[in-house]
């Protein structure tokens, strides 16, 4: 039995409780003291006493490169976390990023691997010019670097990067951008460009599945209160055998956290057929446990808004110039999904822009047409520039979105100022709306895009504040219950788990998010700076690191 200051369930029907009470990782019993202790002999810890229990937080689209980014040097503008609870500083001049670069040359002389670093974002650097070859040709002009932008969507390479790939002014492959008299400027813009730089996109998918990164990603998750995870571009379909290292580390009693896979679109090696994807995927679902489980399929559809990837309708972008691109061209979607859907086997579609949006929702329909699973709820992954009309028929086609509502932070002041203009950043991430038009709904990190934890992703779609200082949509922000819920039911909800997770009530999960105050109950602009003491899974007590 676990006393606490509060324990606050999401179970509407008994909001608050003292005490809970667990058995065999389930919830036996949630209410006072009294009532737990009626289920006959028990032990009572008072670990607990003085902190606030909440359902344990689900993180509904991250990615492993979450962990793998402690093991990859981190470029990015913000300062952000580290796996051991300290804070790596961000880098906000294009000197110090080449100081950076020369200086991890330097320790690793003598290799011919490429220089790989990840978290850039050039959208922050207005005083600059955009980030060529021409600046990391400076760190070197024969070992080849490769920068992985924040977004997961583009990388900028140096011209030895360029060279050994022969990537040049005849290459055809869409995303490779060039400068004016038609050279490659270094920039791939989304992954079929980017993997022509196949020597620096391999350190990353090697990092990946590298067991460090996978227990990184479970301190992480511990660290920051999350207690399951989903992984939203598991590579499941196109490397079956690759699953073997997650049942590994995952499967064992001290790793801190819950890991769904949810696998990207790829046909199994040697298949043209996606049935046959679909059946891998019912086959990778036979060796699901209790911590590593498969979540379904994942779709690209576009790429970012702050990259100018993203497929944007009339009138375009406010600024910049339109680099939209279809990851997967809207007329073979329903082919692709068939298969799946037929199977019973939930998708998430990433959209950004919103003629993708657009796309998908026409697309599940006539799923459903074809083939009546009403309770499919696919689901709207990003959801950024959702309208009150496409929520409208999201809700009457019963399929779910996650709402990216740290954007408002990490871009609110650029999407604002640059890509989309005043009036649509005002409704981006629209959680109020989502939820007036009957739409349920998560929020997400998608981390390492940015850093994982609830607490500040509540923050954001609660306050919908910049780093400007400005309140961006006033009319869009939700309460903190609406968030809490958005991100323990709402979350279980579309991944088809709310009989297990998503509440404290009898018979469910014992997972707990462990926090030194109260999130309902706190000024709302201070729910992101509430401590985290760690998490309960499956009534294992899992501790947050603390740096010296
Ligand atoms: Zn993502």
């Amino acid at each position: 039995m676990y006393p606490a200051r509060s324990v606050v369930t999401m179970d509407p029907a008994q909001p608050r409780v003292e005490a809970v009470a667990v058995r065999d990782g389930r919830i036996l019993a949630a209410g006072t003291l009294e009532e737990c202790a009626s289920w006959g002999p028990h032990r009572v810890d008072r670990r607990f006493a003085e902190h606030v229990l909440a359902p344990g937080m689900i993180e509904a689209h991250a990615h492993s490169l979450e962990g793998a980014f402690t093991l990859i040097p981190y470029v990015g503008w913000f300062d952000r976390h580290r796996v051991d609870g300290g804070t790596a500083p961000g880098i906000r001049t294009y000197g110090a990023l080449l100081d950076r670069l020369r200086e991890l040359d330097r320790e690793t002389a003598g290799s011919d691997e490429p220089i790989v670093v990840g978290g850039f974002d050039p959208i922050y650097f207005t005083d600059e010019e955009r980030l060529t070859r021409e600046h990391l040709d400076r760190v070197s002009t024969h070992r080849p670097i490769f920068v992985f932008h924040a977004s997961a969507h583009l990388a900028t390479v140096n011209s030895a990067m360029l060279e050994r790939h022969q990537i040049t002014r005849d290459s055809t492959t869409p995303g490779v951008a060039r400068d004016a008299d038609g050279e490659p400027n270094g920039e791939l813009q989304e992954i079929p460009a980017i993997a022509l730089a196949m020597s620096g996109l391999q350190v990353i998918l090697r990092t990946m599945n590298d067991p460090r990164a996978i227990d990184a990603l479970g301190q992480i998750c511990a660290n920051t209160g999350i207690t399951t995870v989903v992984d939203l571009a598991a590579s499941g379909l196109s490397r079956p055998d690759g699953q073997a290292v997650w049942h590994d580390t995952v499967d064992r009693a001290e790793f801190p956290a819950r890991i769904l896979q949810r696998h990207v679109h790829a046909l199994p090696p040697g298949s043209s057929d996606w049935a046959d994807a679909a059946d891998l995927m019912l086959r990778l679902a036979e060796d699901d446990t209790d911590k590593l489980r498969t979540a379904g399929l994942k779709l690209v559809l576009d790429g970012s808004i702050q990259g100018f990837t993203a497929k944007m309708g009339w009138p375009g972008y406010f600024t910049g110039v339109d680099q939209g691109q279809w990851m997967v061209p809207p007329e073979q979607l329903v082919d692709i999904c068939r298969p799946f859907h037929e199977r019973r086997i939930n998708i998430h579609a990433h959209c950004n822009g919103d003629l993708t949006i657009d796309a998908w929702i026409d697309a599940v329909e006539q799923l459903v047409i074809e083939y009546p699973w009403l309770d499919h709820r696919h689901t709207v992954q990003h959801c950024q520039l959702t309208s009150a009309a496409q929520y409208r028929k999201m809700a009457k086609l019963g399929m779910c979105a996650n709402i990216f509502a740290n954007h408002l932070w990490y871009w609110g002041d650029q999407h604002h100022d640059i890509t989309v203009g005043p009036e649509r950043a005002r409704r981006m991430e629209a959680a109020a709306t989502a939820e007036r038009e009957g739409v349920s709904f998560s929020l997400h990190s998608d981390a390492n895009v940015t850093p994982l934890g609830h607490l500040h992703t509540m923050w954001c779609a609660v306050n919908r504040v910049t780093p400007s200082g400005r309140v961006l949509g006033e009319r869009e922000r939700i309460t903190p219950e609406s968030a809490l819920r958005a991100v323990t039911l709402g979350s279980a909800y579309q991944l088809h788990l709310d009989q297990e997770f998503g509440t404290i009530e009898c018979g469910k999960a014992a997972d707990f998010t462990v926090l030194e105050n109260d999130p309902l109950t706190v000024d709302p602009m201070e729910i992101r700076d509430i401590g985290v003491w760690g998490t309960v899974v499956g009534g294992v007590p899992f501790e947050a690191a603390h740096a010296e």
